[in-house]
């Protein structure tokens, strides 16, 4: 048994109870029973470095796992002369992957907060967002905790959070619609008590749609 977690962190889950972490070669192992299932030979020359690729891709894809996204938020300057606007990040890239069918998401995050005093470095905001993507995620979850994290962390007077992506378990398999894009948000505080703060947020995202407004 390990000792007690020192500090609660729900988004740290490296080697889960009752299910320890396995070698490299047994994954390796199981991306070779997968290509087999597909129907191809893993021994043929093409495939035959595709399982440990696959394995070294996976550790970038979810190196996520090994992060602490509340760490990055950690360090907050103060001295912002009375600033108390809205901060908004717009259009963070990301990409990470459904964990209904591994298949990858692609989309944009936008962050918008007011601050309570504390402001955090931009590039903070991005790590944040990277950190939960790089995870197998569901888009409404990866939403609430890229908020919930801002919230606990720099406890804001208000913080949005809107995603727009699309699914590759939509697009190529499934239901094959492609162009569709799924959009969702949070908003915390004053984004959800206040329309006029909401709206202005919307603007600044370009991205001002109705159904947020109910
Ligand atoms: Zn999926």
């Amino acid at each position: 048994m390990s000792s007690p977690n020192k500090k609660k962190n729900l988004f740290v889950a490296k080697s889960l109870p009752g299910s320890p972490r396995p070698s490299r070669d047994e994954a390796e192992a199981a991306v070779n029973t997968l290509l087999r299932w597909a129907g191809d030979d893993p021994l043929r020359e093409g495939l035959r470095d595709t399982p440990a690729r696959v394995a070294r891709a996976f550790e970038d894809w979810f190196s996520g796992y090994a992060e602490d996204p509340e760490s990055y938020l950690a360090r907050t300057f103060e001295e912002v002369d009375g600033y108390d606007d809205m901060i908004v990040l717009k259009d963070i890239r990301f990409e990470s992957h459904c964990e209904h069918h591994l298949a990858p998401i692609i989309g944009r995050a936008h962050i918008g907060y007011l601050p309570n005093n504390k402001v955090v470095g931009i590039s903070k905001l991005a790590r944040v967002v990277e950190a939960f993507a790089r995870r197998l995620q569901v888009q409404e979850k990866m939403n609430a905790q890229i908020a919930q994290c801002i919230d606990t962390v720099l406890q804001p007077k208000g913080v949005a959070v809107v995603i727009e992506a699309t699914h590759q378990c939509m697009t190529t398999r499934g239901v094959h619609k492609t162009g569709v894009s799924m959009v969702t948000s949070t908003m915390h505080g004053e984004f959800r008590k206040n329309p006029l703060t909401r709206r202005e947020f919307l603007s600044v995202i370009g991205n001002p749609q109705s159904s947020f407004d109910n």
